[in-house]
């Protein structure tokens, strides 16, 4: 079985072969915890969670770990905590509880950590399986000296900046060159910085700071930049070099080509010798009428604001996973009723399967061909019921029975009483009442119920 990305730091289709097969190792940049999550920022989560399902399928569920940090110190925190009046710390509490209710109700799996001993049993159970920058300040601190020791960065005015110049390869992953940046630096360079590409890998605290975002260092107080915060977690849980570091296309520039640079002449100068990740994979835009889904162009939809409309999480998923993971995904209104549509006539199929079946051999070759969503649908379409059972299983579908849900949202008092009438409804059709079996269904309808009859006498219901 080969597994096979395109890899933006070679611009081509690579063969995926991990350093270490029996510990695949993958890092994906994870949310930013200053506000809840939209459906941009899902599908990033959603496209990771099949490639580490996909991952554990090919390697074997112990030989994978996956490592999906949380950013809980960041110049956006900062600002949000502020305009809300609020500490820092309820802030990227509160909203970092929002997004594991969110992508858990989109079917994502926790990510693992793979522990070094480096953490203390406090840092690790506060993980979840996704580590804080917070608890990697230290981690930070260590390889900003080594990248001082190494002449990589220099200190200016409080702040600590790499200097990028010192790195031949810097631009390798996004193609920019140093000349470009010195032209695109459009506003004023910032009076710390040697060069206008320099960027922050420690900046000091500022007058009000809330004291949960200032830490101390040899620089002084103050606090990371948000690349380095990557960086330290990488390396914490995955070590100098791993296999796959994804995120979205927007952070291609400059956030990972700092992470490349910080990581590599940390560990050695200029970065010889050392490759950090090997496969960079990125996901496409989430975008509304074509234009990139985000917080500040304010055309933003939150998962919740779906979920609160009874848009299932798995009719959610299966929209996001619609179209080629590295393309655009226009989002619209059909997308969703269409994969609503889909989700109804696969548990319709799965209902009547009581085996299992392994994944079809066929499938994961077409996962594994740069994970071509679109095929894998359209394969699904065609199976057999336990074909199709196993197959979404490994897409992250299907967690619940067929029964769960046709009658999604019903408690089991409503159930109770739905049964109670649909049950009255048959036995007025057996005695020819027609008029009370239309009395009931209408009852029924108007509580969102649709009945549908069986030609075997029996009914189905489900809820609208
Ligand atoms: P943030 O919280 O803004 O740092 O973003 C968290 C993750 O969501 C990153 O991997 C981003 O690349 C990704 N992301 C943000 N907006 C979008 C979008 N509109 N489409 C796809 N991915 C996005
Ligand atoms: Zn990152």
């Amino acid at each position: 079985m080969s597994l096979q990305f395109y890899n933006t730091l070679t611009r081509k289709k690579d063969v995926f072969v991990p350093l270490d097969p029996t510990n695949v190792r993958m890092y994906v940049c994870g949310p930013t915890v200053y506000d809840r999550p939209h459906i941009g920022n899902a599908r990033s989560v959603v496209v990771y969670d099949v490639l580490y399902r996909l991952l554990m399928q090919v390697y074997g569920k112990e030989h994978v770990t996956y490592v999906r940090n949380i950013t809980d110190v960041d110049d956006k925190i900062n600002a949000a905590a502020k305009a809300n009046g609020e500490p820092i710390s309820a802030l990227t509490k509160r909203i970092e509880g929002w997004f594991h209710e969110d992508i858990g109700a989109l079917g994502v799996l926790p990510a693992t950590t793979a522990i070094t001993g480096k953490e203390t049993p406090e840092q690790v159970k506060g993980c979840m399986g996704e580590p804080h920058a917070t608890h990697h300040i230290a981690h930070m601190i260590d390889l900003i000296e080594k990248l001082i020791a190494n002449g990589h960065a220099y200190v200016s005015q409080g702040h600590v900046l790499f200097a990028v110049d010192s790195y031949s390869e810097y631009g390798q992953l996004s193609g920019r060159k140093l000349d470009d940046l010195i032209a695109g630096a459009r506003i004023e360079v910032e009076s710390y910085k040697r060069h206008p590409g320099d960027f922050v890998l420690w900046k000091p605290a500022e007058e009000g700071d809330d004291a949960s975002s200032v830490f101390e260092s040899p620089w002084g107080a103050g606090r990371p930049g948000w690349h380095i915060e990557c960086s330290a977690m990488s390396n914490a849980y995955l070590g100098g070099q791993f296999d796959i570091h994804g995120g979205g296309a927007d952070l291609m520039f400059p956030h990972h080509e700092n992470e490349i640079a910080q990581s590599r002449c940390a560990q050695s100068i200029n970065g010889a010798g050392t490759t950090f990740a090997n496969y960079w994979v990125h996901n496409g835009f989430l975008t509304v009428g074509g234009e990139k889904m985000s917080k500040s162009l304010g055309n933003f939809t939150t998962v919740k604001e779906l979920l609160d409309k009874g848009i299932k999480g798995e009719v959610i998923r299966l929209a996001l996973l619609s179209t080629k993971y590295s393309e655009p995904l226009d989002w619209n209104d059909k997308m969703v009723h269409d994969a609503k549509v889909t989700l109804d006539k696969w548990y319709r199929s799965i209902a009547t399967v009581d085996s299992h079946a392994a994944v079809n051999h066929d499938f994961i070759t077409t996962l594994s061909d740069d994970l071509n969503f679109p095929k894998a649908i359209s394969v699904m379409h065609t199976a057999s019921p336990a074909e199709l059972l196993a197959m979404g299983r490994l897409m992250g579908f299907f967690d619940q029975t067929a029964e769960n849900w046709f009658r999604g949202g019903a408690d089991s008092g409503d159930a109770h009483n739905i049964e109670n009438l649909v049950n009255q409804r048959i036995e007025a059709k057996k005695s020819k009442n027609w008029t009370e079996a239309d009395r009931i269904r209408k009852e029924l309808a108007d509580q969102g119920i649709i009945l549908e009859d069986r030609p075997d006498g029996t009914t189905d219901w489900r809820k609208t």
